[in-house]
């Protein structure tokens, strides 16, 4: 009798420590994911953001990892690129062109899948080659949408098991999702608030930032930079005659031509209703003037087809190029307005002798940009 309750008792002892084990083992799970969520909520851009979940495989001791986002317009590669994130370097970032695999996949539940490797249902969510035994696939999903997908690989077989409890994991892969979202807006908007949705050139909050930069370029490499104000003519007038509309498709096809005229590099902004300006970096005044003429006449002889009429127009250029001196005793900022004022009163002179024109302000040295702030 009292030999069967030491019994019982060891019995019980053994569970309980068991038990105690699990609530060990489970508390340092959850302190794990959650110092990884708290981590992911700290990062500044999709391309950290990357990084810090392929740093996942360390983070959960896993043998693969995989990140796939669907990039349908090549979007996200070029975000990535931009800010220095190596693509080849870094094959278990995958892009998806389109929701199609993860349809296949998960037929559209989104619900985790947790188990064996299956080739047909998993390879496309690991880098090439890559055979776990069992794995984790998680459908990244926001709103519906989803984004892309989290896999994790392990070459035990049981590491990942479709009994298994998937709180921790579909908790994390949600918070991925969320800050995947802000991230990818974050990114958009970066982007878009500095193009102009019109005439998809810059705008002017883009040339305001790149001009001081421009600047500072030219001045380190002591090349001439030439400055652009371009203004179509009369504008107005194809407004009243042919409807807002037509004029709009005017202004497209304007922005059209002047970057077809201008090199990758050169910067080209809508700095306003019919206004541009161009800054083309190792141009001087005389190319400048060329290239000003070419734009003018490429314009002219343009039949703009728009609300079933065909529209000409003509354009007005005002032009200036600033040769930097070695040392200069203004900002760049300075140098900067100074310049687009130069190529404004330009094409001031150019509207006031006929129009269709282009009219070179000459050089502005640093000389001059100075004399010119106290005037
Ligand atoms: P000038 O030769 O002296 O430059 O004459 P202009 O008529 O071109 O110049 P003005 O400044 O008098 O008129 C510019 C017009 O551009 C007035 C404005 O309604 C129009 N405009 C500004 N932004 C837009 C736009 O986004 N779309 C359209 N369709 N028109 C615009
Ligand atoms: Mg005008
Ligand atoms: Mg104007």
């Amino acid at each position: 009798m009292e030999e069967d309750l030491t019994t019982d008792l060891v019995v019980l002892q053994s569970h309980l420590e068991g038990m105690l084990d699990r609530v060990h083992s489970n508390s340092n799970t959850l302190r794990r994911f959650q110092m990884f969520e708290r981590g992911l909520l700290d990062l500044n851009s999709l391309a950290e953001m990357v990084e810090y979940v392929l740093n996942a495989q360390d983070f959960f001791d896993l043998d693969y990892i995989g990140f796939c986002l669907i990039d349908a317009k090549d979007e996200l590669k070029k975000f990535l690129q931009e800010d220095g994130f190596e693509l080849k370097e870094n094959p278990q970032l995958i892009f998806f062109n389109d929701n199609e695999v993860l349809q296949v996949a998960f037929g559209g539940s989104n619900s985790p899948y947790l188990g064996k490797f299956k080739s047909l249902k998993c390879a496309s969510f690991f880098a090439v080659d890559e055979q776990p035994s069992s794995v984790a696939v998680i459908p990244l999903v926001r709103r519906g949408q989803c984004l892309g997908a989290l896999s994790m690989g392990s070459l035990t077989t049981d590491r990942f098991t479709d009994t298994m409890a998937t709180d921790f994991i579909e908790h994390m892969t949600s918070v991925v999702g969320v800050c995947l979202e802000n991230h990818l807006n974050y990114e958009m908007m970066k982007r878009t608030s500095l193009i102009d949705t019109l005439t998809g050139v810059n705008n002017r909050r883009f040339l305001e930032q790149r001009l001081g930069e421009e600047i500072d370029r030219v001045q380190r490499s002591s090349e001439p930079l030439s400055c652009f104000f371009l203004d179509v003519d009369f504008f107005k007038k194809v407004n009243d005659t042919y409807g807002h509309q037509a004029g709009d498709q005017v202004l497209v096809a304007v922005a059209n031509v002047i970057r077809e005229q201008l090199r990758n590099n050169d910067v080209l902004a809508r700095y306003g209703g019919e206004e541009f300006v161009a800054l083309l970096a190792n141009i001087d005044e005389a190319m400048a003037v060329d290239i000003a003429e070419r734009i003018r006449k490429k314009i002219k002889s343009l039949a703009i087809e728009a609300q079933n009429e065909v529209i000409s127009v003509t354009i007005s250029i005002g032009s200036v190029t600033y040769k930097p001196a070695k040392r200069s005793h203004l900002s760049s900022t300075e140098i900067g307005v100074d310049l687009i004022h130069q190529a404004d009163e330009a094409l001031y002179k150019a509207k006031n002798s006929g129009r269709d024109k282009v009219v070179s302000a000459g050089i502005m040295s640093d000389h001059l940009a100075l004399a010119n702030l106290f005037k």
